[in-house]
């Protein structure tokens, strides 16, 4: 099985919003729009978990051999910092449905400004626009160093 990326968006089934001349931004139906595109990456998250877990029980039955625990053992360790990550962003989906609730959602934390949809479609739990975020990243980049 292919290796998933599961920070970066991946739905395979959605149609790009098409906004209406004047439409008001995140009116209900932009906002039906990211609500439905956040469940079903949530859904998909959750069985993409399910799997991970039922995985590590099957494994952790079929290897006695001691050299096979190590290997075994580090795949373990891999799979769990999947599920962290996995839950980790099954939370932040969560969050995001309720500013879409809270009528907080699409604008930047930072300025303010409306977050625009092309970046939403791609990083839908996205909070910054992106300048601010380029900003911030360049930033973070300097504590780093
Ligand atoms: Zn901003």
């Amino acid at each position: 099985m292919p290796a998933k990326e599961n920070n970066t968006f991946a739905l395979s089934d959605f149609t790009p919003y098409k906004e209406k001349k004047g439409e008001e931004f995140m009116g209900p139906e932009m906002k039906a729009h990211f609500k439905s595109i956040l469940n079903n990456w949530k859904s998909e998250l959750m069985e993409e978990s399910e799997r991970t877990k039922v995985h590590m029980q099957n494994d952790a039955e079929n290897y006695a051999d001691p050299n096979d625990r190590a290997s075994q053992e580090e795949e373990f360790s891999l799979e769990l910092r999947t599920r962290d990550r996995e839950r980790k962003l099954i939370k932040k989906i969560e969050k995001t449905l309720e500013l879409i609730e809270n009528d907080d959602y699409g604008f930047c934390d930072a300025c303010g400004i409306e977050i625009s949809v092309r970046r939403l479609e791609a990083r839908p739990t996205a909070d910054q626009c992106i300048d601010c975020k380029t900003l911030a990243e360049i930033k973070e980049r300097q504590v780093g160093s």
